[in-house]
């Protein structure tokens, strides 16, 4: 049976906390939200930690934090509650113990006492001959009376599902077609572990049925997964939900995204200054498209345009160039306000670690915003600012004097364009110091002087920054003010006289 009523969507994104948050993931909690959205439906946060071993500190919180950031809300979930709660898996034991209970009783899994040691000398064995490794059944048929001894016993035991025989499993998938399996390449499933603690299959399938789940939308890696849930869906006579498995994130080299070739987590481009609409935006493009040729969408509009149907098959190569260009695109777009508060920690952090080198007073918002309007045309990450601003703040700038003259000017021409400009520059007042009136000062220089601006633009810029590329000498001139203006371009005539 299935369940094909849209009016009723419920979907789950079931991250295993692992510590920080895989861009893969934040697709696939994006993809439940806007298909959730979309159909008005319901989306539930579920975390699945049954594996102790995998246990990270914290790690729910990042998941929570993390998916915060990103704008995507779910309805019900860890810290919102709702009406199936629990949502960790950790404690969910009993009702897990209450299926398996079932499960055996109706001989569809059966207990396992096989030692670690017989596993391995049964895997080894299996390599030797080149058999399929998969485990033996050896306790398949044990007897009841023996199973009961066993546990009396304390003998330790894991519970398998009972894999039919040469059966095929179907099912649809609603990204990739009927995907077809033979259960006899199916291995005797470990569904309850010997720490008493149920594996993904069976924890995962039980909570998609009590939770109601209609839609399972997750990774491709987990396409091999579904034939046992399906078969345990059937064992407990359960609806089967539908499903949809989403493409692979690749490398650029069409390798699967991997931590070797950049990051993985989401985290680390928050770091780096990746916009949160941004991120969206380029992570719901990975594998997906809308029927138009427009890239820049925002979380509403992705809601009114997603459709599961049209995400591709195909591996989804990860490219951070596109991703550079839709953040461009959102800071161009931002109110200068909003862009000045997103680098704000970055430059209160970079200006610590600057220390007694940068005048104290220059630290606050006013001049903040000031600057970052002079690179919102040109900024790519939000990080990227603390790279660009030293000059902005520091006491004294140093560079070299060869910095002062243009290639086509000489050290006569850039004197006399640095004296006269500052000459002018003294004569304007107060309230006319702004880019337009300043650049008519350093034009009239140039006419009057019979100079070339590289003769006098040039040098004023640089007598300013003190690096090779910087916003124009009217844009420093006007942020930095008239005396720290002055007093570089006094100083920058020094040099060269010296
Ligand atoms: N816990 C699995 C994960 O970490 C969930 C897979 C699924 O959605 O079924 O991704």
């Amino acid at each position: 049976m299935k369940n094909n009523n849209f009016s009723k969507v419920k979907v789950r994104f079931a991250p295993s906390p692992t510590g920080y948050l895989h861009v893969g993931s934040l697709r696939t909690a994006l993809y439940n939200y806007l298909f959730a959205k979309k159909h008005k439906g319901v989306f539930v946060l579920r975390i699945e930690d049954t594996d102790q071993n995998r246990l990270v500190k914290g790690a729910t919180e990042q998941v929570i934090q993390t998916m915060h950031w990103a704008g995507i809300d779910y309805d019900e979930g860890p810290e919102k509650g709702g009406g199936d709660a629990p949502y960790f898996q950790s404690e969910r034991l009993e009702i897990y113990r209450k299926y398996i209970d079932e499960l055996i009783d109706k001989k569809k899994a059966y207990y396992c006492f096989c030692d670690p040691v017989r596993l391995t000398t049964m895997r080894e064995e299996q390599i030797k001959n080149k058999k399929p490794s998969k485990y033996d059944r050896h306790c398949r048929d044990l007897k009841w009376s023996e199973v009961t001894e066993k546990l009396k016993k304390k003998t330790p035991y894991v519970v398998r599902l009972k894999i039919p025989d040469n059966q095929e499993i179907k099912f649809k998938d609603l990204v990739r077609g009927t995907v077809k399996i033979n259960s006899d390449d199916l291995d005797d499933q470990v569904l309850l572990k010997s720490d008493g603690y149920p594996t993904y299959h069976l924890a995962n399938t039980v909570d998609d049925h009590l939770m109601k789940i209609t839609h399972v939308i997750r990774g491709e890696e987990w396409i091999s997964s579904t034939p046992k849930h399906i078969l345990l869906y059937q064992a407990f006579g359960w609806d089967i939900p539908e499903f949809a498995h989403l493409p692979l994130l690749l490398n650029k080299d069409k390798s699967k995204l991997s931590k070797r070739q950049g990051d993985v987590a989401v985290e680390d481009y928050m770091e780096k200054g990746y916009l949160p609409e941004a991120m969206i935006n380029f992570v719901a493009l990975l594998g997906w498209n809308t029927k138009d040729e427009n890239e820049i969408y925002s979380l509403e509009e992705l809601v009114k345009q997603f459709d599961l149907t049209r995400v591709h098959k195909g591996g989804a190569v990860f490219d951070l160039e596109k991703l550079d260009w839709i953040n461009g695109k959102y800071i161009r777009k931002m109110q200068i306000e909003d862009l000045a508060h997103e680098c704000k920690p970055y430059l209160e952090k970079h200006l610590k670690v600057l220390g007694d080198k940068v005048e104290k007073d220059l630290i606050n918002d006013r001049y903040f915003k000031d600057i970052v309007k002079l690179f919102q045309e040109r900024l790519v990450r939000i990080s990227e600012i603390t790279e660009l601003v030293d000059y902005f703040f520091l006491k004294k700038i140093e560079y070299d004097k060869k910095l002062l003259i243009f290639k086509k000017s000489d050290t006569q021409k850039t004197q006399l364009g640095l004296e006269k400009a500052l000459e002018r520059l003294r004569e304007v007042k107060d309230e006319n110091w702004n880019q337009e009136y300043l650049n008519g000062v350093l034009q009239g220089v140039c006419q009057d002087s019979e100079l070339k601006p590289g003769d006098v633009f040039w040098p004023i810029r640089a007598a300013l920054s003190g690096v090779e590329a910087s916003p124009s000498p009217v844009e420093l001139l006007e942020v930095l003010g008239v005396e720290r203006s002055m007093n570089r371009i006094k100083k920058a005539l020094e040099m060269l006289n010296a």
